[in-house]
């Protein structure tokens, strides 16, 4: 389980990241290949630009303004300035700093649009940083013993942390800003979260491959990249997983039909008596029962897949599974949510008194949530369609012989 997490965490980026490094090593050894690969970051810079213009995608934007910074900041500082100078080394540690804390605070915070307020303060913010670089650049010109004091300052008098490439304050920070990157990705795997994740590590191997022959430049883009596709995957992610229950939605169900061989079981699942617990307890205390019950549904085994196909209804594809191999698994189903005994939180107190017949789970608070479910598999010629009509009939069986319960 866990390794599948962390395969999930490191496969697609990770492998981006391998491809860009052959990219790098493949246009050192062969110069034609040079104008082709040049365009590449400024065909990522515009998709990125276009894409978050189009979706108002506020922190895309920003963030692929940090990149091309940071990129030109190592470009066009580091080159000039002469070998004695602090100027270089004091652009690659203040861009080492400021670039993984840029992104990592970029994944914490909301969506807040392009040219709105907020968006438009973030941006002051960033040029603000890009500020920061350049007065860095000048000042570590003119003063350069006081700059490398600050920025090879030494935090931790250990041995093994002295001599680190880019001094110990920029490496702290990038430290920070990843291990955060990296724990909030393991809490929240939103592709969004893992975007920011990757463009960071991308970012910190530009810094440290440094400018020369475009070297930089590649990792940039590939991390301009890793954001383009975290925002095309977190689109599609929204199109079809139901917000409120985190389970895919019915786009998604009516696609997976599409995919079914032959054979194959639709449940249609309902909640009992919902109407009435919304009147009793409100629409907020409502809710949560959904996403209860998507939790347990979710759990479905035997091969089953849940998906929230609208309101208070569910529906389990068994795909390859006859009606009688999917019934064990649709009685443990409506079971575990019968099981769930449903405490009301404090602050959702119940407005009216709950009505006999509820209120059977136990302790006080508690309620019990009941599913009726209506299964039917699918025959030769039957269309999806039908199939589904029929659990449907199916279900309002089981909702007259008095709900909580299995019907096909
Ligand atoms: P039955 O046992 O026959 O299924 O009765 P029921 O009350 O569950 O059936 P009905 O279809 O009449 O009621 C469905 C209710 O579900 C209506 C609506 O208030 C509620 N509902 C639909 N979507 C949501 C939602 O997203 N959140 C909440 N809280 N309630 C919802
Ligand atoms: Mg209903
Ligand atoms: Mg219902």
């Amino acid at each position: 389980m866990l390794s599948r997490k962390l395969l999930a965490l490191v496969a697609p980026e990770g492998l981006l990241l391998v491809a860009t490094t052959a990219l790098v090593y493949w246009t050192a050894s062969f110069p034609a290949a040079g104008p082709v690969v040049r365009l590449y970051p400024s065909v990522v810079l515009a998709a990125g630009i276009f894409l978050g213009w189009r979706f108002q995608r506020g922190r895309l934007l920003l963030a692929l303004f940090a990149l091309a910074l940071a990129d030109r900041a190592l470009t066009w500082l580091i080159a000039p300035a002469s070998a004695a100078s602090y100027a270089g080394p004091a652009t690659v540690r203040l861009v080492a700093m400021l670039l993984p804390a840029t992104l990592a605070v970029l994944a914490f915070i909301a969506e807040r649009g392009v040219l709105t307020a907020v968006g438009l303060r973030r941006f002051a913010l960033l040029m603000g940083g890009a500020a920061l670089v350049l007065a860095a650049w000048l000042l570590a010109d003119v003063r350069p013993a006081d700059t490398a004091r600050v920025l090879e300052a030494t935090l931790l008098p250990a041995p093994f942390l002295t001599g680190l490439p880019v001094g110990q304050p920029a490496a702290a920070v990038t430290l920070i800003a990843i291990g955060a990157l990296v724990a909030r990705t393991i809490w929240r795997p939103d592709a969004q979260t893992r975007g920011f994740l990757w463009a960071a590590i991308g970012g910190v191997v530009a810094v440290s491959v440094g400018p020369v022959g475009g070297r930089s430049t590649l990792y940039f883009a590939n991390a301009g990249l890793v954001l383009v596709v975290a925002t095309v995957e977190s689109a599609y992610a929204m199109a079809y997983h139901d917000e409120l229950t985190g389970l895919p939605g019915r786009r998604a169900l009516n696609e997976a039909l599409q995919r079914v061989d032959d054979l194959y079981t639709v449940a249609m699942v309902d909640v009992d008596h919902f109407k009435q617990f919304n009147d009793t307890y409100g629409h907020d205390v409502g809710d949560q029962v959904l996403r209860m019950v998507a939790e347990r549904l979710s759990q479905v085994d035997g091969g089953g897949r849940a998906f929230r196909y609208g309101g208070e209804e569910f529906a389990v594809l068994f795909p390859d599974r006859s009606c009688d191999e999917s019934l064990p698994h649709l009685e443990s189903l409506r079971r575990s949510v019968c099981d769930a005994a449903f405490t009301i939180r404090g602050k959702n107190r119940p407005r009216k008194k709950p009505e006999s017949g509820r209120g059977r789970g136990g302790g006080a608070g508690k309620v019990t949530i009941t599913v009726s479910i209506g299964a039917a598999q699918a025959r030769d010629a039957a269309t999806a369609d039908d199939v589904v009509k029929a659990a449907d009939r199916a279900l309002y069986r089981a909702k007259e012989a008095g709900r909580n319960r299995v019907e096909v």
